[in-house]
């Protein structure tokens, strides 16, 4: 049901499977929302298309420059998923993922 994630070194179950991870944030904070204004993760596949609207109100969106998460040691990503109280991805779309709390 999912297909196969093409950094196939990795052989984690796939909420465990370091997808990557992108950083938006409004473009013009002036037509921001509470979601957008902060700023909001999004796990996507590599080959998603990029967002450029946000989810929640429409407005133009940028991604923000962050690490890749194919770089981050395993460590790293248990030490977040620890501090998240464990993190579920849902699948909303075709290769896209949400962050669920
Ligand atoms: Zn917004």
């Amino acid at each position: 049901m999912y297909k196969s994630f093409q950094f196939s070194v990795f052989s984690f179950s796939v909420l465990e499977t370091p997808m990557p991870n992108y950083d938006y944030e409004a473009s013009d904070p002036a037509r921001s929302c509470p979601t957008c204004l902060t700023g909001f993760e999004r796990y996507q596949s590599l080959d998603a298309p990029r967002l450029t609207a946000c989810p929640d109100c429409g407005a133009p969106i940028r991604k923000r420059l962050s690490l890749p998460a194919i770089g981050r040691s395993q460590a790293s990503l248990d030490q977040r998923a620890k501090n998240a109280g464990f993190s579920k991805l849902k699948k909303i779309s075709a290769g896209e993922y949400e962050k669920q709390y």
